[in-house]
């Protein structure tokens, strides 16, 4: 897959060759990968055409050795160079975007897409789902096992959680041990059937940490919302879900608890004015 540096040899009598670098451009996996033209003296004219097609660089005929090398190696120095700015790049974009323990997307990128969410899915009259959930006794874990086996179950929750939810559903770390799921175009009866599903899991199947040979059975509080009409906003579905979370601890832990109906809000919307 994209080599080092492609060399194209003008020899045929053809526009082949300019076609052959101009498609190697257009490209994907060869699109950065550098490429050098070989052709005689008179090939000037579209030496230049080829440089403007994004070709990187030219050598004439009689080919010197040590040129051709050192040509090539200045190109595939350029390239390196190039590939380890573009990973840096994608590395601090991914860190911006994601937690680093669990590979969920964290809290900022969370707050800067509930927002458009919401928005898209208000304009086609959809329904927008939300979980908030937190360990129950999470601190036990740590004082118990240690910092690291807590790191672990975190993980394995944040596991847990992506593979419950749907691909276009938004799962997020949201603080130490509290997780978010955005679920657009989800009514609250669906999201609930989502929370207790995960809900039950947790405190059937305990967790494997490689630090203990226990087994750690956790359960979850869930605080369940959904957005109502066009009057909410991604800080009152946070809102409501986390008023919900607080009541479901209230309650006893290891459950889901749905944000109240607002009927007598409902009531005030409809009227008019
Ligand atoms: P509750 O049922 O009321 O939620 O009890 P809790 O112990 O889970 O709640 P509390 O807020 O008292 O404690 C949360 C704990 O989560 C405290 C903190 O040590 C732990 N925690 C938060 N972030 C991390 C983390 O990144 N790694 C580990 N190992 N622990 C964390
Ligand atoms: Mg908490
Ligand atoms: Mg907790």
């Amino acid at each position: 897959m994209g080599g080092d540096v492609i060399v194209i040899s003008l020899s045929m009598d053809s526009d082949a060759p300019l076609r052959l670098a101009s498609r190697l451009r257009s490209l994907e996996p060869s699109r950065q990968t550098p490429i050098l033209l070989i052709g005689d003296r008179e090939d000037q004219p579209l030496f230049i055409k080829a440089l403007e097609l994004g070709v990187n660089d030219y050598i004439t005929r009689p080919i010197d050795d040590q040129e051709l090398l050192a040509r090539i190696r200045t190109q595939v120095r350029r390239k390196r160079y190039q590939d380890r700015l573009h990973e840096n790049f994608l590395q601090h974009l991914s860190m911006a975007l994601t937690d680093s323990l669990t590979g969920l997307h964290n809290r900022h990128y969370l707050s800067s897409h509930l927002d458009s969410v919401m928005e898209r899915m208000r304009d086609s009259g959809k329904p927008v789902s939300l979980l908030m959930i937190d360990i129950d006794h999470f601190k036990q874990v740590n004082d118990t096992y240690g910092h690291s086996v807590g790191d672990e179950a975190l993980k394995e929750i944040g596991q847990r959680i992506l593979r419950n939810v749907r691909g276009f559903d938004l799962a997020a770390r949201f603080g130490g041990e509290e997780f978010v799921v955005v679920m657009p175009d989800t009514p609250l009866e669906v999201a609930l059937g989502v929370a207790d599903r995960l809900c039950e899991q947790m405190s059937t199947n305990p967790i494997l940490v490689s630090a203990s040979k226990d087994k750690i059975l956790l359960t979850l509080s869930i605080g369940v919302s959904v957005s109502d009409g066009t009057s909410s906003t991604a800080e009152t579905l946070l809102e409501e879900a986390d008023k919900a979370l607080y009541q479901a601890k209230r309650e006893g832990r290891s459950r889901v608890v749905p944000t109240p109906p607002k009927s007598a809000k409902t009531a005030v919307e409809a009227a008019p004015g």
